[in-house]
């Protein structure tokens, strides 16, 4: 239909904005879309990155515009986890000269020369819709495993529904300075009695069930620190990270001066395994002469006795329901990282409800970005202002558990 709509004022062909995702099936139907509008009357601007960049000399109709992406130097993606991946730490790296690119381009153009601007929904932030039924959740922080464990997610997800409709009560591992409007919510939607008993650690300790051997050594390095001086970094049992990622974390902690006890269990790297008594050989080399003084590597630690300790001033966690609630607990303010399942939920939560920690980057970890971070929680006054609140917090669940005993 283009016509009037292709033509602004004086006549002149107006312009169409594009901006395909950098990957073959998207960047061909952008292109014919491309076709399809300037055959309809359109001029076309076509933005794009430099990884995949399309051949503008095969296109002289359309006008092509370069935003930088970072991204030189990255291998391709081969498998769809690294697809997700890189979609992500593309958009992480573009978004800023993209936006740069594209006011230069409207300031050339006269007000009402642009029609529109079409970008893949990749590359307009949609993981970041907020959820107007769960705030603050975004779409991204919803539970997700891939396009491959979909379906299944959504039957566990289903069954856990259906239990708990048909059960005759609900216990829950949380506590009401923590989730007061979830609880209610739930106490209006199920008939049931809901009981909030948590946090469920207080009540008895998590090394009555660990399956690992929680290495005590590292208690006493920890009565030799100065009070919440100390970083305690843990992922939890399941959480891995790549080899790259793992030199990055390392180079970070050991570049933000910050004291640390570091748990790397077994199978934190994936594609390396290490025996338990020996998680320092997982790290790159060098570090540990590095750190020697000033950090503490454990396979497996006694994580609550560790949180629980004065030397503790910040936990680096998954954000695993069971350690969010024990930081909390404890009044142990968190960076978050959180990788799969309800973990991107809890770190929303720490970051955007209980004020109590913030998300590290996203996208792959870089050491610039770990030190910045370590120093913000440790070192800086809004790290300060976190602690205060996750000690508020630490108040509350102590009260909340006198009356519940
Ligand atoms: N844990 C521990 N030692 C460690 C790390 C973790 O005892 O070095 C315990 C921690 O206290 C928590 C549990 O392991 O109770 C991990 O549960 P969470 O829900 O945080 O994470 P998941 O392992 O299920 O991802």
């Amino acid at each position: 239909e283009g016509g009037a709509a292709a033509a602004g004022h004086g006549g002149r062909r107006r312009h169409v904005l594009l901006f395909p995702l950098p990957y073959q099936g998207h960047i061909n139907p952008m292109l014919r879309l491309a076709g399809v509008l300037r055959a309809r009357g359109f001029a076309v601007t076509v933005f794009h990155t430099h990884f995949n960049a399309p051949d503008a000399a095969r296109h002289p109709e359309h006008r092509f515009v370069a935003v930088p992406d970072g991204m030189s130097g990255r291998p391709p993606p081969v498998s769809v986890g690294d697809v997700v991946k890189h979609i992500r730490a593309l958009n992480a790296a573009c978004e800023a000269a993209f936006r740069d690119r594209l006011a230069a381009v409207l300031a050339e153009y006269s007000r009402d020369a642009v029609a529109c601007l079409v970008a893949d929904a990749h590359l307009l932030r949609m993981l970041d819709m907020p959820v107007s039924e769960l705030p603050p959740y975004r779409v991204r922080d919803l539970m997700h495993i891939g396009r491959d464990g979909h379906e299944l997610m959504c039957e566990l997800l289903a069954r856990a529904v259906a239990a708990v409709k048909l059960s005759s009560g609900l216990i829950l591992n949380t506590f009401d300075a923590l989730e007061a409007h979830e609880l209610a919510k739930l106490r209006r939607d199920l008939a049931v009695p809901v009981f909030d008993i948590g946090p469920l650690h207080r009540f008895s300790p998590a090394a009555d069930g660990s399956l690992l051997h929680q290495d005590r050594s590292c208690l006493a390095w920890l009565d030799a620190q100065t009070a919440e001086s100390v970083l305690y970094v843990s992922f939890g049992s399941l959480a891995s990270m790549g080899a790259r990622e793992l030199v990055e974390t390392a180079w970070g902690i050991a570049g933000s001066g910050v004291p640390f006890l570091w748990v790397v269990r077994p199978g934190l790297v994936r594609g390396r395994r290490a025996a338990p008594g020996e998680p320092t050989r997982l790290l790159p080399e060098g570090f540990e002469a590095a750190t020697r003084r000033r950090g503490v590597v454990v396979a497996w630690a006694p994580q609550e006795e560790v949180l629980r300790h004065r030397a503790v001033g910040g936990f680096w966690t998954h954000n695993g329901w069971n350690s969010t609630t024990e930081s909390l607990a404890e009044g142990v303010p968190m960076l978050c990282r959180p990788s799969f399942g309800d973990q991107m939920g809890n770190a929303r939560y720490v970051e955007h409800v209980w004020k109590a920690g913030f998300e590290v980057v996203g996208g792959e970890l870089e050491r610039g970005a770990v030190e910045e971070a370590i120093r913000r929680l440790m070192a800086e006054s809004d790290g300060g202002e976190m602690r205060a609140r996750a000690r508020e917090l630490k108040k509350a669940a102590a009260e909340g558990k006198n009356d519940k005993t």
